[in-house]
């Protein structure tokens, strides 16, 4: 079963990606011009922005591949390993802000708020925020949690990019140089943090994590609504992997029922499961009455 990709992943993935080096290149300019480390750590930020973007792509076009005989189950958790690599990169990345941000605080370095890159860094602040709300409208439109969790994690890297900022000026203003080191130190926070994050889902995804309890009943009511001569369906076991959902239940049926009409009721819960929950690998166990176990699970 090949199921066509859907194509704004692609566009918003390459989006994604395009934005990113866009942003990092005006974020290291301002780095490099002010001599800043919480300017510096703001602009590794992007980078994790940068890789997190291709793997996703990558993630994405290897999730679209059809399942073949090496990998009956299809790659859809090619999205969950490139979720890993993405939390190592990222935890390599708060390393890197904290290893510079120690130096700067043992050895005072000379840093300036000068007009130019503090623009430039304004302006990338300014493309993340105006992505990141595009990127959560777009992602409640499609219902789609992955694309909306993407514009909240930039949004939280919009409001470290102010804050750093701020920071910055005050820092010059006020001649408290400890300032910088100490905000490049939090912003290491605010990127370990998201990488917990992301490594956090990928392993659930990794370890089969079953659908979420809204879901999850949402597939009981199906079932129940739609096993017409069928009587109990035990042992529901779901599984997550990237966009699949795979549903496995028993249904037990009365014994002289004919395989026939069996397989009919299993035919039509898979196809009104694939209504509810998009895109669904379903496999059903079919057994007699004697075998129910009215444990009350999902009686039809
Ligand atoms: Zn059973
Ligand atoms: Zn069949």
């Amino acid at each position: 079963m090949q199921t066509p990709q859907m194509p704004i992943a692609t566009r918003l993935a390459l989006g994604s990606l395009a934005l990113a080096i866009i942003v990092l290149a005006l974020k290291a300019v301002a780095a490099q011009l002010t001599g800043s480390v919480a300017l510096y750590s703001d602009a590794l930020e992007s980078v994790v922005n940068v890789v997190t973007a291709i793997v996703a792509l990558v993630a994405v076009r290897l999730a679209a591949r059809p399942e073949n005989a090496t990998l009956p189950y299809g790659y859809y958790k090619a999205e969950y390993l490139s979720a890993v690599i993405i939390g190592v990169f990222i935890a390599l990345a708060a390393a890197l802000i904290f290893y510079e941000a120690y130096q700067a605080l043992i050895t005072a370095r000379p840093f300036n708020a000068d007009p130019l890159p503090i623009a430039a860094s304004l302006v990338a602040t300014a493309i993340n925020a105006a992505w990141a709300f595009q990127l959560v409208r777009l992602g409640r439109r499609e219902k789609s949690p992955a694309l909306e969790s993407d514009g909240k994690h930039l949004y939280t890297d919009v409001i470290s990019s102010i804050g750093v900022l701020v920071g910055v000026i005050l820092a010059v203003v006020t001649g408290i140089r400890l300032l910088d080191p100490i905000l490049a130190a939090l912003v290491a926070l605010n990127v370990l943090w998201s990488g917990w994050d992301v490594l956090r889902h990928s392993v659930s995804g990794l370890m089969d994590v079953a659908v979420d309890p809204h879901q999850l009943t949402r597939i009981r009511e199906v079932i129940a609504a739609n096993a017409d001569g069928a009587i109990e369906a035990h042992d529901i076991r779901t599984r997550q992997a990237g966009r699949m959902t795979f549903i496995e239940f028993h249904l037990v049926v009365p014994g002289a029922m004919s395989v026939e009409q069996a397989h009919q009721i299993c035919d039509e819960i898979e196809t009104r499961l694939r209504e509810a929950v998009d895109e669904a690998t379903i496999t059903i166990h079919v057994e007699p009455e004697e075998k129910a176990k009215h444990s009350g699970i999902v009686v039809v």
